[in-house]
């Protein structure tokens, strides 16, 4: 099947066509660096690194451009309040400067951990200030903005169809404001520049206007421009980037170029903490949390992967714990394959094809992840299911070849087994039981198999 993706923009999926043969241009919105990243965006990034994966084994060479965002993301979407880079510097009595490094530097090893693939570009808002000022100047020649005593907006009545990608309201929302909101003239629009006035600043600049610091949406739509051209394939984020940041950057490119930024608009759903929202100010999680309990960063992609990217996914401490067995399991099947197997084989074209037309039906990686499972479980030969699954490993990201543990089992251990398996025969079941704790307390695990048995090394049990 040739890969299809789901386009917010047309609300439909649509067959995937580059605008250059097998080039491919991606942006995605990258973190705001004011303090660690939690669980929920780090799913949207394993999300991109999926859609990355889909499109490189179809042959694709992929330009991904990512932002980081250091400077011009208000705590309030309506263009009001703090900046969360001078908040982050407060709370973490940090420098806005030290705390964008630091974060971002944690960021990164975050990635690491979870096999994320890096992008071909990292691009700071702040080290693109000139990019942002000349987007706006030429936003300013075509009479898009206008100027408040708070800064430069936007003026969205400018367009008929702002809002599409959200398919919003436009009129009812307007008619519903009120009319002087904030410092603009219309709900919709939105800061480009804003001035610092009496406010004391970190992070400023000199500009046209007067001094003070870029609007969050011109960065992406400045910097994506600069390293992919004022129209390229893909842009990537959250679902909640839909209603105001991609909306606006799309409406920057519109009125600067006539064109969408990108030909396919794609979003990440979110993940939710007991069914509530995450969040960096409020309920959070991070990867060094679920790292300080035992957890393997891979057994968190692995649950990423039991969920389609369109819909929520939960995260409770229990589906962290069968993700982490079920990646343990595969990780011992995979032993067992190899030692079991001389020569290389190809991987087998039936299945090959089955995943093929899985992940490109809109990236379904939890029937892929199924269909790992039935090879896992078939009766094919122990060398062809390893090649069929390090194939299908290039797109899971699990490291489930170079990862595997090759179990050197001490012989005190097999002793202890053998003697279990005799306890066993004589229906000794207590002693049976003590002797099974001795073998877990070594760091494996016995199970009982009509041959006789078999040793694994020991689960992983998540702490408390
Ligand atoms: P931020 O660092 O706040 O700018 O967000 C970085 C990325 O994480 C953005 O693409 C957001 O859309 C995404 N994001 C934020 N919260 C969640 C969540 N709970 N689940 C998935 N993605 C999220
Ligand atoms: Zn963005």
């Amino acid at each position: 099947m040739e890969l299809q993706l789901f386009d917010t923009y047309q609300r439909e999926v649509r067959a995937f066509e580059s605008i250059e043969n097998n080039q491919v241009g991606l942006y995605s919105c990258g973190p705001t660096v004011y303090d660690f990243a939690h669980i929920g965006n780090l799913r949207t990034y394993l999300f991109v690194d999926l859609l990355k994966r889909v499109l490189a084994l179809n042959g694709y060479d992929i330009r991904h451009v990512m932002n980081i965002t250091d400077v011009g993301h208000l705590v309030s979407d309506a263009d009001d309040g703090e900046d969360k880079m001078e908040k982050g510097a407060r709370k973490h009595k940090e420098s806005a400067w030290d705390i964008a490094k630091r974060f971002e530097a944690a960021f990164f090893d975050d990635l690491e951990r979870l096999n994320i693939l890096k992008p071909t570009i990292v691009s700071r808002a702040t080290e693109h200030i000139q990019e942002q000022i000349d987007f706006i100047l030429s936003l300013e020649e075509k009479g898009f903005t206008y100027i408040t005593d708070d800064g430069v907006y936007f003026d969205t009545s400018r367009q008929d169809n702002y809002g599409f990608l959200a398919r919003l309201d436009k009129e009812g929302l307007m008619a519903g404001a009120r009319v002087e909101v904030n410092h603009k003239r219309h709900i919709t629009d939105f800061a480009l520049w804003k001035f610092s006035g009496d406010t004391e600043r970190q992070m400023e600049w000199e500009s046209p206007w007067g001094k003070g610091f870029p609007g969050w949406h011109i960065e992406c739509s400045a910097m994506a421009e600069k390293y992919l051209g004022p129209l390229f394939d893909i842009h990537v984020g959250g679902e909640d980037h839909i209603s105001v940041h991609h909306t606006n950057e799309i409406a920057q490119s519109q009125a600067r170029h006539n064109t969408n930024m990108a030909n396919y608009w794609m979003h990440g759903y979110f993940l939710q903490l007991d069914k509530e929202k995450i969040s960096k100010s409020g309920k959070s999680l991070t990867l060094e949390q679920l790292i300080q309990k035992g957890a393997d960063p891979l057994s968190y992609r692995y649950l990423t992967l039991t969920a389609h990217y369109r819909s929520h996914l939960n995260f409770s401490w229990q589906s962290l714990q069968s993700a982490t067995n079920a990646l343990t399991r595969l990780r011992g099947l995979v032993s067992e394959w190899k030692r079991g197997s001389k020569e290389d084989k190809l991987p087998h074209a039936e299945y090959q094809q089955r995943f093929y037309d899985l992940i490109n039906d809109d990236l379904n990686l939890p029937g892929a992840l199924a269909l790992t499972w039935e090879l896992a479980q078939s009766d094919l030969e122990s060398n062809v299911k390893l090649s069929t699954l390090s194939y299908f490993d290039q797109v899971l990201g699990l490291n489930l070849m170079e990862s595997t543990i090759e179990l050197d089992i001490p012989q005190e251990v097999i002793e202890l087994a053998e003697k279990r398996l005799l306890a066993r025969k004589n229906k000794q079941w207590s002693l049976s039981d003590e002797l099974r704790d001795e073998i877990e307390s070594a760091g494996f695990q016995v199970e009982d198999t009509r041959e006789g048995y078999k040793i694994k090394s020991k689960k992983v049990e998540l702490g408390e």
